[in-house]
């Protein structure tokens, strides 16, 4: 809702304005049993497979569940769109908007990353992140977030008539296809709403707008994930860059990624499970 309203505030508005916010979903209730223990099993890592994202590309990886993975900055600021999925089951993928209703708009160590119903479990757990520093600057902005979607070039278009094909969508879509060898039609349906790594976000005081400004990324940062379920994950390497000034075109210099998989040597989490689907009975009241 913007400044343009058509009605004249009643007598109590300001009162019913007033009212204190109540946080819509307490998450006191979510535990991460073996925290400790991640944080002891990350202090052993074995480095089992590295994989790196082109600019304006995307590539697929696996994860096993048990084992970590990294994304990192290399070789200048730049920002990345990362897609989960159950290796097993494309159809449980993760799920940014119940996400960012459960942690906030912004991710960083010790938030999850929750699957689609009908499952709502964790597919990660964030255990590490250099940029956890940053907080929310003065303008409300902070990294990592969870309420932009992806660049995409249906959105460029609306906006500008022009035909861009290597926004994050695009890039998540084609590295499907090419890695997958899914059709275009069933890879482009899979893509969903994204982590935003890096990524520096919020919304403007004013008009409550989604704003970007220059990731504070720098080579060597990077954020570190603890994989719950046997994962594909697919990063796009977003044309933005580091987003300081536009995306969806190739105006931005733009560098790659460098996504990392370790196991660890440590046997703390020996005994260590894969999250259960949620126990919700699925009746519906039917
Ligand atoms: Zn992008």
């Amino acid at each position: 809702m913007k400044n343009n309203s058509q009605h004249p505030k009643p007598e109590d508005g300001e009162k019913r304005k007033l009212k204190k916010p109540v946080i819509c979903y307490p998450n006191e209730t979510i535990k991460i049993d073996r925290w400790s223990d991640y944080q002891i099993a990350r202090k052993n890592l074995n480095k089992i497979d590295e994989i790196i994202i082109p600019p304006r590309d995307a590539k697929c990886f696996e994860v096993k569940a048990g084992n970590f993975f990294r994304i990192e900055s290399i070789d200048g600021p730049q920002v990345g769109d990362l897609n989960l999925f159950n290796l097993g089951n494309y159809d449980e993928k993760f799920y940014s908007g119940k996400t960012r209703a459960l942690h906030g708009t912004h991710l960083s160590s010790k938030d999850q990353m929750w699957s689609s119903f009908p499952y709502l479990r964790p597919l990660v757990t964030i255990t590490y992140d250099t940029l956890d520093w940053y907080g929310f600057d003065q303008d409300g902005g902070s990294v990592h977030d969870v309420i932009g979607t992806r660049c995409d070039p249906y959105t460029k278009n609306l906006l500008s008539n022009d035909q861009y094909h290597f926004c994050c969508h695009s890039n998540l879509t084609r590295a499907l296809v090419k890695e997958k060898k899914l059709e275009q039609k069933e890879a482009e349906s899979l893509v969903h709403d994204v982590l935003n790594v890096f990524m520096c976000t919020g919304f403007t005081n004013d008009t409550h707008q989604y704003f970007m400004k220059a990731s504070p990324v720098r080579p060597g940062d990077y954020i570190e994930f603890f994989a719950e379920l046997d994962l594909l994950g697919v990063l796009s390497a977003c044309p933005g860059g580091d987003c300081s000034a536009e995306h969806s075109s190739d105006t931005a210099t733009c560098y790659p990624l460098k996504v990392s998989v370790f196991n660890s040597n440590s046997n703390v989490l020996k005994d260590w499970e894969s999250p259960l689907i949620s126990k919700y009975n699925r009746s519906h009241g039917i």
